[in-house]
């Protein structure tokens, strides 16, 4: 540990100074290294692998996170080669993924190996958008249906405001939603490559100004927990979020049988009883078997925003018998992903970007994150495919115990 990072922890330690002054004091390195000091003198932790870490410290001190510390690490696999044909994305990919579960990969992997061996996947972006709902104090019912109306009659004002804070982000539409003495108006933009929460929240708060200019409605939070961010919702579900993405495929039943010891029927009935009908009966947002396994890990290596995997979990599986072959779906209705802008421009998430060929903005402007989207859907359709067919053919313990787990 350098000596100034030392004597700032003793400072720290002295009261004199608190963590978050640090970043005042010196560059982002040391004060991170101070922190790491105070830590192994006010508790027994070990902090060695916390300071081995890759990215640029200043970089990350400024956008990423406040009193920065170290990095946590994960390990991190591929699976794939997987083929696709999609609206963005097309050819054969390898899906980084960052997990801690064992067997995850080589279960994607075995899907991603069925998929290509018949011809490929198709994914489809099929809705955008990125939403955020302020809500509004309004005096009573009849001046919330004021204010509605004079939202769905002020959509090109509105888009003028939202879309004079970015150069990417487009208003698409507003849906008013009034409640008692609540008008919450449900903004969704086109936010391209990005992600778009900022850019949403920041192009929404313009226009909510323009609002309470022109209205009596007075803001009280410009997120209004209707746009919903984060949180299990079925608005999200019906409706989409970020990207609603769809991937399927067909595979000759003597593929299956010959990978996966099993039969179409035998895995359609396990996705009928299973995640149609166990999950109907639970009454869960997400009718899969474990979609949000794939969306989790491709979102921690490609640098996505971790706690949306909430919404990333909204997925149906849908598997047929046809004749001589297994059709199965999976249909995404809220993934939020984005190639610019968040965790996207830390080093290994950069690299796991460029192993997709995604990085950054795409030719046309969101065609990227479209083809982020789509890859992350045949990754989740492969994940889907074996597990279902592990447990029709009931090899899920015995794959884990194969691999030690
Ligand atoms: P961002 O980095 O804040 O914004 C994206 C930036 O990329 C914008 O400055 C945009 O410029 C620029 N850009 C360049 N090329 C682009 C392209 N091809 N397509 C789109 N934009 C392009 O990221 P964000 O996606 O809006 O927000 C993601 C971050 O928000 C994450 O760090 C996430 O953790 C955080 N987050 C925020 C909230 C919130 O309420 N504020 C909630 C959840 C998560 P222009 O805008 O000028 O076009």
């Amino acid at each position: 540990m350098p000596d100034d990072a030392s004597d700032l922890a003793d400072r720290v330690q002295a009261g004199d100074l608190r963590l978050y002054e640090l970043d005042d004091e010196t560059d982002a390195d040391t004060a991170a290294a101070a922190r790491r000091a105070v830590l192994e003198r006010e508790t027994d932790a070990d902090t060695a692998a916390l300071g081995a870490f890759a990215f640029d410290a200043d970089q990350a001190a400024d956008t990423a996170v406040e009193n920065l510390t170290g990095g946590a690490q994960l390990p991190l696999g591929v699976a794939g080669p997987v083929a696709l044909s999609g609206g963005a994305a097309d050819g054969e990919y390898y899906l980084p993924m960052a997990t801690t579960e064992g067997a995850l990969v080589a279960s994607v992997n075995r899907g991603c190996s069925a998929i290509t061996a018949a011809g490929g996947a198709n994914a489809r972006v099929t809705k955008t958008g990125m939403t955020r709902a302020p809500v509004f104090r309004v005096a009573d019912v009849t001046e919330g249906a004021e204010v509605a109306q004079w939202a769905d009659d002020n959509t090109d004002a509105l888009a003028a405001a939202a879309e004079s804070t970015t150069s990417h982000g487009e208003l698409t539409d507003v849906t008013p939603y009034v409640v008692g003495d609540n008008v919450y108006l449900r903004f969704r933009y086109d936010t391209k490559d990005a992600m778009g929460m900022n850019m949403a929240t920041i192009a929404t708060e313009a226009a909510s100004e323009l609002v309470e200019d022109e209205t009596p409605a007075e803001l009280v939070a410009v997120s209004g927990n209707l746009c919903t961010d984060k949180k299990p919702a079925a608005i999200n579900a019906v409706e989409g979020r970020g990207r609603t993405v769809t991937a399927d495929v067909t595979i000759p039943q003597d593929v299956v049988e010959e990978r996966f010891d099993t039969t179409p029927a035998a895995i359609e009935e396990a996705n009928t009883r299973k995640n149609l009908i166990g999950s109907a009966k639970a009454g869960s947002l997400g009718f899969n078997a474990h979609a949000a396994n794939v969306v989790a890990a491709v979102f921690l290596a490609t640098g996505q925003d971790a706690a949306q995997v909430v919404e990333g979990a909204n997925a149906i599986t849908t598997v047929e018998a046809r004749d001589d072959a297994l059709y199965a779906s999976v249909n995404l209705a809220s993934l939020e992903v984005g190639t610019v802008g968040g965790g996207t421009t830390l080093p290994t998430q950069r690299e796991a970007l460029d192993v997709l060929g995604v990085r950054g903005g795409g030719d046309p402007a969101g065609a990227n994150a479209d083809a982020l989207a789509e890859i992350i859907a045949v990754g989740a359709l492969a994940g889907e495919i074996n597990l279902l067919a592990a447990l029709a053919s009931r090899r899920l313990s015995a794959a884990h115990a194969d691999l030690g787990r």
